[in-house]
């Protein structure tokens, strides 16, 4: 039985992690850079371990300290959260080797799932659809511009090794693909270390739909439904819903994408909580584009309309027990909106905006939850991640669901800094999203109408 865990991550999904801990008996070993000294999950865990500075390569990047804070404080497992570690194959394999449990998948399937190119090319083997593109990474120009011909324009180049919306590129025609093309290699080789990029077919105004995926050591596999995150800027998610109200005028859809998202999750020789993304087109056709083999950002919408703890769950699953529930136990009894709090201002361009919290008030009473680890006098370190906080409002009905996250944006008040709150008050209010008609092309045309 897992008796302690090292949470080798900070922000909200580290504080996540110590509640769940909390609730399961696990104790809980905090690691810390040196700019997150004053953080609430270095408060609330019952160890906490300063593992070096402030930026994120000398502190939550570097394995080898947070594999000797493990040996040091003796923990069983390591929970990576999101971002940071929680997709390095390497990591995975290090912890498996100092027999330290990963919660999450064996190093070889985050491998897999890894490099996009791979993955596209297990799913289609598999007979999961994937979007039409290029049969593995191009490097060579003349082979991509043909490649990219072939598909027919409009196409998008997105780097294998390719992460958080970054290291893509869209190209018309001929002309733009060249440039595009050298962009992208670059880009890729800078963010990534790796300059390798694969070619597709760009889905024009798609939806993003993704299933959440739970396999247990013992085989079985379930999905706890889909949530809809088309409200992106940049390719970055903003907001995120479940159900999907496309799929909730299209219920064959739902249940044919649900079954490819176990197919899909079989192929990964998955283990722990997945997703599976999926483009969708207006038709109702949809394609894989990735799994993402640890937990995401939006996992509270689904736990908030399954009921289920995924957190939990991956530790559950971690120590080897087996899912507790079928298939057909999961329902879907609400609806749940997540808004993404981020310290930019939506006013200049979404242009970070650290600094010191003053007055911090949080939205609560009936169908609201916060996750967040700021407080009155908290200091934003300019070192990470611009998110400061995740809304989630839940109702029966998504009507519901959207005047109460209307009423508790309305109720934050974060003073001292710029923040993402206006622009969700906005979106709450808009026509387009209330009619639920949100695509991923919808937060451009919505900055338009709304400069
Ligand atoms: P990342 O891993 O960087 O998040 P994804 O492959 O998940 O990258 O894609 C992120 C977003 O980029 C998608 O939600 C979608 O909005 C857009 N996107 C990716 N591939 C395509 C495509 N082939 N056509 C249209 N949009 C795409």
């Amino acid at each position: 039985m897992i008796q302690k865990i090292l949470i080798a991550n900070r922000g909200e999904i580290a504080l996540r992690i110590v509640r769940a801990c909390r609730e399961l008996g696990i104790k809980t070993l905090a690691v810390y850079s040196e700019a997150d000294v004053q953080s609430l999950h270095v408060q609330l865990a019952d160890e906490a371990i300063c593992i070096g500075g402030p930026r994120s390569d000398e502190s939550y990047l570097k394995a080898d300290r947070i594999i000797a804070a493990a040996e040091i404080a003796d923990v069983d497992a390591i929970h990576p959260g999101y971002g940071f570690l929680s997709e390095n194959a390497d990591f995975a394999e290090q912890c498996e080797s100092c027999n330290i449990k990963f919660i999450g998948p064996s190093s070889a399937s985050i491998r897999k799932m890894g490099d996009k190119a791979i993955a596209k090319d297990t799913m289609r083997k598999a007979g999961v659809p994937i979007v039409p593109g290029s049969d593995g990474p191009i490097d060579d120009e003349t082979d991509a511009v043909k490649t990219a011909r072939k598909i027919g324009y409009p196409v998008i180049i997105k780097a294998v090794a390719g992460g958080g919306g970054r290291g893509m590129r869209i190209a018309h025609n001929d002309i733009s693909f060249a440039k595009e093309f050298h962009v992208a290699r670059n880009e890729a080789q800078k963010a990534f270390g790796n300059g390798s990029v694969y070619i597709e077919k760009y889905v024009e105004k798609p939806r993003h739909i993704e299933f959440q995926v739970l396999a247990d050591q013992h085989g079985k596999i379930v999905h706890l439904g889909e949530r809809d995150c088309s409200v992106q800027r940049r390719h970055q998610k903003l907001i995120e819903e479940a159900p999907s109200p496309f799929l909730t005028a299209n219920p064959a859809l739902r249940k044919a994408m649900g079954k490819a998202a176990i197919k899909a999750t079989e192929a990964a020789d998955y283990e722990g909580a997945g997703t599976i993304e999926f483009l969708v087109d207006a038709k109702g056709n949809f394609y894989f584009i990735e799994m993402n083999t640890r937990i995401q950002v939006e996992h509270p919408v689904t736990e908030e309309v399954t009921g289920i703890d995924l957190i939990k769950q991956q530790i559950l699953i971690a120590n080897g027990e087996p899912l507790g529930f079928d298939q057909k136990d999961i329902t879907f009894e609400r609806h749940a909106i997540e808004c993404r709090i981020n310290a930019e201002d939506p006013a200049r361009n979404f242009a970070p905006s650290p600094g010191t919290i003053g007055l911090y008030y949080a939205p609560g009473g009936h169908g609201v939850r916060v996750d967040s680890h700021i407080y009155s006098g908290y200091q934003i370190p300019p070192y990470y991640d611009s998110m400061i906080g995740k809304l989630i409002c839940y109702g029966s009905t998504r009507q519901i669901a959207i005047e109460r996250a209307f009423r508790a944006l309305n109720e934050y008040l974060i003073r001292g800094i710029k923040t993402t709150i206006p622009l969700h008050k906005a979106i709450m209010a808009d026509p387009i999203f209330k009619e639920g008609k949100a695509t991923t092309a919808y937060m451009e045309d919505f900055l338009t109408r709304n400069p």
